[in-house]
């Protein structure tokens, strides 16, 4: 079962401005790679990853400090948060702040 892309809204991606030139040009969807669609687990892991975001605003961490905190990369944990891999390990760092207050 394929349910269509929440972040695309099916439109596969977006264009976006490119530097030199400002030239426009389409940037494939970062949840659905240009599908349109997103499988089960993917869209699991982006509402999860949502969440997470949210979280840790409210909780005003920054992503650089958050990703040293739990000593992954930035880029990582930016992948994690945007449903590109799964958020896991961002909830648990999350109820750890949580249980600290
Ligand atoms: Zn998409």
């Amino acid at each position: 079962m394929r349910e269509q892309c929440p972040e695309c809204e099916g439109q596969k991606g977006g264009t976006a401005i490119a530097c030199p030139g400002a030239r426009v040009i389409w940037v494939p969807c970062g949840l659905c790679a240009g599908d349109g669609c997103a499988t089960p687990t993917r869209l699991d892991w982006w509402r999860r990853g949502k969440r997470c975001r949210q979280r840790r605003i409210a909780e005003e961490v920054t992503l650089r400090k958050a990703a040293q905190l739990m000593g992954i990369s930035a880029t990582e944990y930016s992948d994690r948060e945007r449903g590109r891999a799964d958020p896991e390990p961002l909830e648990r760092f999350l109820d750890g702040i949580d249980h600290g207050h």
